[in-house]
């Protein structure tokens, strides 16, 4: 039997503004889609965080039994600096500043996006397709729209036509906005005078000559309107109606709400049951921006390479620390927060090696049962995972009194402990014990061994035995062990 069977899900749905019980469209299954990030630069901190939310949702469905197929997609091309269709694809150019091929700025940041999310023990989606691979489908779309009466074509590009969609549909129903208002709020920009409203949204953009990104299509040689891709590949994987989209929260609008559209004109129904919307990050209690130098790179929190944090930081720390707030809540990024973040999660995972060394016996002083429904009942209750760790928390008191001999458990306890502290802290949470105080202590010896050679090494050139210092210097060298020579001593790198 599997436990989705026992376990009840509530997930807050942005759509109605209401947790409500989780059933997907077929029994066992479900199927997920949430916007990957738009390959044109290193992936930015609150992205990870917001893939983050899903990769835990993802192996909580897992966990729970269901048959999850999660599609996550790379925006490779089509999406404009600015949002209202204006201005230059992103990803072309970022090939025109550094003078390369487009391709060549979508291979060098997805293998970047893929390489930290391996770093932060990332489960991979079911399948993770790309907009360039998906013109044909996103052609086929436009048509449809086209057909529905809810798209125009002017000097070859396409729009979306939003006043008249919303004479029989409502634009606005997921970010809570209405037409009379956006046409009262939206500017009027340069560029967009083929438009017939200012509301209205391309599907397909007609190419500059000097565009390199294009594709031939009825109307223009081209490329498709940042929304599409998104319906597109999200109904050819999971069907033209589908239980979970999820995104970031600067998604809404008018991303999603774009895409709720398109595919209401395109087939005749809404796409998605649950819309779910990961909260944003912040740092030190403001937005972050590399240009006031309020930024970090995911990958400076491993290095320690940035001036707002006062050392590294291992990934499980990095993840634990993020997944100690809601998804739906803003998260401030603080080296305060990184430092007791790593204090707790070095607790818990003494905890989880101390539980193989525990004594049992023939009483328990602690209700394991009850204990571990109420691990299930916060993650049922809309994958509240800062509950979820308070009561890993509560275990983790229980574990160190049975340590010290102030409580006691049975085994057949121990076991439950043993196997639910391992479900919900590895596979849910998807934290690593590399980090643990062993590979702490591994590294702090060879730290201690590698200063002791520089000791010696000193000794020799004091003595002016340079034969043996250039040897220590060497054969360090070749284990992969450099030596840097400066004005504070000498310092060390492993590769
Ligand atoms: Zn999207």
């Amino acid at each position: 039997m599997q436990l989705y069977t026992t376990q009840t899900i509530k997930i807050y749905n942005s759509l109605t503004g209401e947790k409500a019980v989780f059933k997907p469209i077929n029994t066992g299954h479900v199927g997920m889609y949430v916007c990957g990030p738009t390959v044109y630069s290193n992936v930015h901190l609150g992205n990870v965080r917001t893939f983050m939310s899903f990769d835990m949702i993802f192996r909580y469905l897992k966990h729970l039994g269901y048959k999850v197929r999660y599609v996550r997609n790379i925006t490779d091309a089509g999406h404009l600096e600015n949002d209202a269709d204006v201005g230059e694809d992103r990803i072309a150019k970022k090939a025109r500043l550094e003078e390369i091929e487009p391709m060549e700025v979508v291979q060098r940041y997805t293998v970047d996006f893929h390489n930290i999310l391996n770093k932060f023990n990332f489960l991979p989606p079911s399948i993770e397709p790309t907009a360039t691979g998906h013109i044909i489908e996103q052609i086929e779309l436009v048509k449809s729209i086209i057909e529905n009466g809810f798209a125009y074509e002017v000097n070859g590009s396409v729009y979306f036509d939003v006043l008249k969609f919303n004479k029989t549909n409502h634009y606005g129903k997921l970010s809570k906005r209405n037409v009379e208002d956006l046409i009262h709020n939206t500017r009027v920009l340069d560029g967009q005078s083929d438009k017939k409203n200012p509301q209205d949204f391309a599907l397909w953009k007609k190419a500059e000559p000097q565009h390199i990104m294009r594709w031939p299509s009825p109307w223009s040689d081209g490329f498709p309107g940042w929304h599409l891709e998104c319906t597109a590949m999200s109904t050819k994987y999971l069907g033209d109606h589908f239980d979970i989209h999820g995104g970031g929260m600067d998604l809404k609008f008018p991303h999603h709400e774009c895409e709720i559209a398109q595919n209401e004109a395109a087939k005749g129904q809404s796409p998605v049951n649950y819309w779910m919307h990961a909260n944003m990050l912040i740092m030190n209690g403001k937005k972050m921006a590399k240009s006031t130098g309020n930024f970090i790179l995911p990958n400076e929190i491993f290095t320690g390479d940035n001036p707002h944090i006062t050392k590294a930081f291992s990934p499980s720390v990095a993840r634990f620390f993020m997944l100690q707030a809601h998804y739906r809540s803003v998260l401030d990024f603080t080296n305060d927060g990184l430092l007791a973040s790593e204090k707790g999660f070095n607790r818990l995972m003494e905890a989880i090696q101390a539980l193989d060394g525990l004594q049992t016996s023939n009483t328990s002083t602690f209700d394991v049962l009850a204990w571990q429904q109420k691990c299930y009942d916060a993650m049922n209750d809309d994958f509240n995972t800062p509950i979820l760790i308070a009561h890993l928390f509560e275990a983790v008191k229980h574990i160190n009194q049975v340590n010290d001999g102030s409580a006691s458990i049975t085994q057949n306890d121990l076991d439950t402990l043993k196997t639910t502290m391992h479900s919900f802290v590895f596979d849910i949470l998807g934290l690593q014990s590399q980090s643990t105080s062993e590979n702490a202590q591994s590294e702090d010896k060879l730290s201690q061994v590698v200063e002791l050679l520089i000791k010696m090494r000193q000794e020799a050139r004091a003595n002016k035995d340079f034969k043996l210092s250039d040897q220590i210097r060497d054969q360090l060298a070749a284990m992969g062990i450099q030596l840097k020579d400066g004005k504070e001593g000498t310092t060390f790198t492993v590769n």
